[in-house]
């Protein structure tokens, strides 16, 4: 029998989840410790959404917020953040967080 390796894929994903069980993170920092595009981390964490489903987890996203006016994005479901404000029309955006729960 041969042994069951990850693929990088797999390995990518598992550490992810590992670092977002222990502690909320944002992409940026989630890019810089694995090393992946902030777009790649984006597509890893909609498929780590779908997939933990069946383990009775979930990704709990922290909403962004405008940091102008304090309008809170709740209803996103995509990971992407925000361009502007609906409210304000501004970009000062605090960006999402993620953690596993
Ligand atoms: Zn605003």
């Amino acid at each position: 029998m041969e042994p069951i390796k990850e693929t990088p894929l797999q390995t990518i994903r598992r550490q992810l989840i590992e670092l977002l069980s222990a502690g909320t993170c944002g992409v940026r920092e989630l890019s810089q410790e694995l090393h992946q595009s902030e777009k790649e981390i984006y597509d890893h964490l909609e498929h780590i959404e779908r997939s933990l489903k069946a383990s009775g987890k979930r990704l709990v996203i922290e909403p962004s917020a405008c940091l102008s006016c304090g309008f809170v994005f709740e209803h996103r479901t995509r990971p992407q953040p925000p361009g502007h404000c609906p409210q304000c029309k501004k970009t000062r955006i605090r960006r999402p967080r993620y953690a596993i729960r």
